[in-house]
């Protein structure tokens, strides 16, 4: 039996290890997950939501148990533990319990006139048993948040997270067991790709995927060999675009928590600075001052860890030397100790550069002028990825007039990032950045299928039933005229009243 290792980022430790899932296991959970199935589906909702309560009570009351094992797995700061992986998920998690009844509930349709005597209705149903496939980057929130909306809708979840951050999968494990869900409803398998492969091999009824676009896409192509529904929370390059109407101070202090919260690596990391040209000088002299405040470090306070792996600091170089090479002026020097990599900030960046056209997932920013509203759209959506963005300026009707613009599933006016924790509105992304929505009521329906259903109280034979007959054929006839032709009856009806309204 394989074990995955554990390292911390911050010093290349090892600090624990986990047995990776073996075929016949995960094949035993789906089986399992299937069995527990019916049960938890045809508990009433209120009843899901009290295991989920219970489960948030479990998260609360094992704090620092968590942040131990997450720090240890990510080296991210305290303070980015408990707001972004921990609170949020606890947000999203009480969201659900206070909405899903209502999201689901049976909805009532109309039906048209000529099926008389029947009524309609569409009620949602789960899909089965769901896969939920979590990256390393917020390996506690994207692992819990999906999985949590496929429950409570019904389904009952298999959870792979990252080979990167095995201790995490491993205290979600626990947390689960603690939380008293019923067996089998909520099961984790450990270990790397070749594992996630496996779990799509035994067809799990929908698979909610998030990471690289790559993997998505390897993801996609073999769930579509058995017709598997996939929703796909991929990468992103977000532009960040202030006006010089803009509230510089604010929107200086903006990019640089929006670039380089969680080392940069985050999906909605601000990736493409874009400002207009007139205030670009003011605008890169503030953003120095302030990216020399950034606390790097291993505290209680610090505010940018390290990053991940020694490799990423390698792929970030690439993009920078690249951008150096093509142009662009180095602000700052290339530096780290470590894992530990310091702020980049480069100017007179173009939309060739790979740093504005791949994903850099570290803490770079790098920055490009531009003319007007049309520029700034033209620049922010010349991008194959489409996650979030942001706009920066006083005039919030021109902001909400650029966000429609933009090519983005997502958009935040005056600020960064955390519109991703607001639990009430769907999230995702569009181009590369992936298919499907989570979050919200929307976030919800991915996990159900909805089943329309018609009641017909009619006792009599229905007029489109067998035989067939001349008569038959005439009253269609006399129906699509009275429903569709110029002088149906509908029609002649609409003419009368207009005429009378006048
Ligand atoms: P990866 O694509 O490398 O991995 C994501 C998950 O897929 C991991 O659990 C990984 O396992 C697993 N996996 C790898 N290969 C396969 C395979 N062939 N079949 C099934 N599963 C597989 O992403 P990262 O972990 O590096 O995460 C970073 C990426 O995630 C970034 O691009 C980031 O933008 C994106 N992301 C998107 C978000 C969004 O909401 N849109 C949010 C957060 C991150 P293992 O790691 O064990 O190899």
């Amino acid at each position: 039996m394989k074990d995955l290792h554990a390292f911390d980022p911050v010093d290349n430790e090892k600090k624990g290890s986990v047995k990776v899932s073996t075929d016949q296991e995960i094949e035993k959970k789906f089986f399992l997950a299937r069995t527990s199935l019916k049960e938890w589906k045809n508990l009433d909702i209120a009843d899901r939501c009290f295991f989920l309560k219970e489960f948030r009570k479990t998260v609360l009351n094992n704090l620092d148990d968590i942040l131990h094992t997450l720090k240890s797995d990510t080296g991210k700061p305290d303070v980015e533990i408990l707001m972004a992986e921990i609170m949020t998920t606890l947000d999203f998690i009480k969201y659900y319990e206070n909405n899903s009844e209502k999201i689901l509930k049976k909805e009532k349709r109309r039906t048209p006139i000529e099926f008389s005597k029947n009524y309609s209705y569409v009620e949602y149903q789960p899909y089965g048993v769901v896969s939920v496939i979590s990256p390393w980057n917020y390996p506690f929130q994207i692992s819990l948040i999906p999985s949590i909306t496929a429950l409570v809708a019904g389904n009952t979840v298999i959870l792979k997270t990252s080979e990167i951050t095995p201790l995490t999968g491993k205290k979600i494990e626990e947390l689960i067991d603690k939380a008293g869900f019923p067996q089998n409803v909520f099961q984790v398998v450990h270990g790397g790709g070749e594992v996630g492969e496996k779990i799509i091999e035994n067809k799990p009824d929908k698979i909610f995927f998030t990471g690289g676009v790559e993997t998505g896409k390897e993801v996609m192509k073999k769930a579509s060999e058995n017709l598997i529904d996939v929703e796909l929370e991929l990468g992103g390059k977000d532009p960040f675009i202030v006006f010089e109407d803009a509230d510089l101070d604010r929107a200086v202090k903006g990019v640089v928590y929006g670039s380089l919260a969680n080392s940069g690596q985050i999906c909605v990391s601000s990736e493409r600075v874009y400002v207009e040209r007139s205030i670009k000088k003011r605008f890169i002299e503030k953003l120095l001052e302030e990216v020399k405040k950034v606390d790097i470090g291993d505290s209680k306070t610090s505010e940018m860890g390290p990053m991940i792996r020694e490799e990423q600091i390698e792929l970030i170089k690439n993009q920078v030397d690249d951008a150096v090479f093509k142009g662009a002026e180095m602000l700052t020097e290339f530096e780290h100790q470590g894992n530990f990599l310091k702020p980049i900030v480069l100017d007179q960046v173009t939309n060739e550069m790979d740093v504005m056209r791949k994903e850099t997932f570290g803490p770079v920013i790098p920055v490009m002028g531009f003319e007007g509203v049309q520029e700034a759209v033209e620049l922010a959506n010349d991008s194959v990825y489409g996650l979030n963005s942001s706009v920066w300026t006083e005039d919030v009707e021109k902001g909400k007039k650029i966000a429609s613009m933009l090519k983005t599933g997502n958009c935040y006016i005056n600020d960064v990032v955390k519109n991703i924790g607001n639990p009430y509105t769907p999230f995702g992304g569009v181009k590369k950045s992936g298919i499907g929505r989570y979050h919200g009521p929307e976030g919800l329906m991915s996990f159900v299928e909805p089943k329309s259903v018609m009641v017909n109280r009619n006792k009599d034979d229905e007029l489109n039933w067998f035989p067939y007959t001349e008569k038959l054929y005439n009253s269609i006839e006399s129906m699509l005229d009275i429903k569709h032709g110029d002088s149906g009856i509908i029609e002649k009806a609409k003419k009368l009243f207009r005429m009378a309204k006048k």
